[in-house]
Order: C-alpha cells, then sequence, then structure tokens
C-alpha cells in the first residue's frame, strides 16, 4: 500500500526563528493522521527542526545532497552529514537544482546511487518545461528524467524512493496542471515503471503532484486515483495553508 505524503520544500527561505515559529504552529495544529508529513528547511536548520520535531510525527528533509560520501567539495553537504544530524530523506532533483544548478540526469542518478546506499529516502523529482508541454513532449521527456535518473536502481530499492511529478511551468507561478493533467502524467509514469520494473513497484510507489498546489485546490488534485500527496513550495511557509492543504485529502 503506497503512502500518503505531503512535504513541504522551504527552499531558500526561513531563518531560525521563523523556523521555529513556523513548526511550532504547525505542531499546534492537528493533521491528518493517514498522511506522512514532511518539512524541508534549509542545511542551516535541519538539526534545529529535527529537535523541534521530537515529539512530533512530522518528519525532516534536506532540500538537496553531494553525490560524493566527503571530499574537497566546499560548500556541499554529504549523506553522512545529513544523517548524523538525523535526517534520512533528501529532496533529488528539484527543477531549480537542474535550472540553477546545471543538475542533469546523470549527476542526479549518482545522487540517487549515494542515497540509497546510505539508506536513505530519495523524494525524486521531474518535470517537463512548457515548450515540452505544448510542444507535446511532455511523456518523452518524463520517461528520459526516469530512466536517465532514477531506473539504474535495483527493484528492492524501491521502497526507499518517493517521486514528485512537478511540471516546471506550475512552479510558483500560480498556473496549475489541472487534476486531470495530474492524473494523466502520474499514470504515465506507472506504466513506464511497470514497463522496466513490475507493476506491484509502480502500485506501491507514491507519486506526490507538485506546482502552486493550495488550499483551494489540494482536495481536487489528491482525489485523482494516482496522485498520493503533494510537494508543496509557496503554500508550505503558512502553518494555516500547509496544514488545511495535509487535511485536503477526504
Ligand atoms: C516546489 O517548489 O516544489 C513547488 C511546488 O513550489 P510552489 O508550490 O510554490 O509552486
Amino acid at each position: 500500500m503506497r503512502k500518503k505524503i505531503v512535504a513541504g520544500n522551504w527552499k531558500m527561505n526561513c531563518d531560525i526563528a521563523h523556523t521555529y515559529e513556523l513548526l511550532d504552529q504547525l505542531k499546534e495544529r492537528a493533521l491528518n493522521e493517514d498522511v506522512e508529513v514532511i518539512v524541508a528547511p534549509p542545511f542551516t536548520n535541519l538539526q534545529s527542526a529535527n529537535q523541534a520535531l521530537i515529539d512530533s510525527d512530522i518528519l525532516v528533509a534536506a532540500q538537496n545532497m553531494h553525490q560524493a560520501t566527503n571530499g574537497a567539495y566546499t560548500g556541499e553537504v554529504s549523506a553522512d552529514m545529513l544523517k548524523g544530524v538525523g535526517i534520512e530523506t533528501v529532496i533529488l532533483g528539484h527543477s531549480e537544482r537542474r535550472a540553477y544548478f546545471h543538475e542533469d540526469n546523470a549527476l542526479l542518478a549518482k545522487k540517487v546511487t549515494t542515497a540509497l546506499e546510505k539508506e536513505m529516502t530519495a523524494i525524486f523529482c521531474f518535470g517537463e518545461e512548457l515548450e515540452d508541454r505544448t510542444s507535446g513532449n511532455h511523456f518523452n521527456l518524463v520517461a528520459s528524467q526516469l530512466k536517465e535518473g532514477l531506473f539504474h536502481i535495483e527493484a528492492a530499492d524501491w521502497k526507499d524512493v518517493v517521486l514528485a511529478y512537478e511540471p516546471v511551468w506550475a512552479i510558483g507561478t500560480g498556473e496549475t496542471a489541472s487534476p486531470e493533467q495530474a492524473q494523466e502524467m502520474h499514470a504515465f509514469v506507472r506504466k513506464t515503471i511497470t514497463e522496466a520494473y513490475s507493476e506491484d513497484i509502480a502500485n506501491d510507489v507514491s507519486i506526490l503532484y507538485g506546482g502552486s498546489v493550495k488550499p483551494a485546490n489540494a482536495a481536487e488534485i489528491f482525489g485523482k486515483p494516482d496522485v498520493d500527496g503533494g510537494l508543496i513550495g509557496g503554500a508550505a511557509l503558512d502553518a494555516e495553508s500547509f496544514a488545511a492543504i495535509i487535511n485536503a485529502f477526504e
């Protein structure tokens, strides 16, 4: 049975005071217990966030990590460093990492391998740009992101993978993929995984949708059969909105 998950990607927002404030506000709210809730603050606040959530079911994830285990990589953070402060989950391949930090599928494949070798859960993000969608190339593009970035993993490793379909044209733009567009792509992803691995693996992996999810549209998107939750950007920075999205599941 796949899990329902709502993850908040805080990006480069929230200093330490704001982190504590937002987490306190979240902890005060009643959250749907059927949903695994994850927050991803910046690196500097991961350990504090984890400690602040010690008496809560909310999990803390990193937004990125380096593929090497250690070494001369100024400014980078390794899987062991994350695990050392209690972080077991990492977002990989977010479109902002792909666009601004030139992370391509080959690099992401290495990051995925490292995360899984270190027994972390990888939230693997993918999704097409607007021009891929308008030219009708979106299915091919997504298939190649999956094949080149992820499909080198062993069947047994899928238990530690969560997928996040995030059409780039819908991230931070206020433009949301329609629930039907999200469902269509999520079903395509399951079909692609079935062909490469098995129907069981395809059915067991949680596929989140991300792109301008708000309290007003979450229920309709999460109501689609192949949508198992959301990766939330802007709306995750407001406790009331984030809680409403978590509680939008039927
Ligand atoms: C994201 O950055 O992953 C995201 C989905 O952002 P937003 O919800 O703000 O569109």
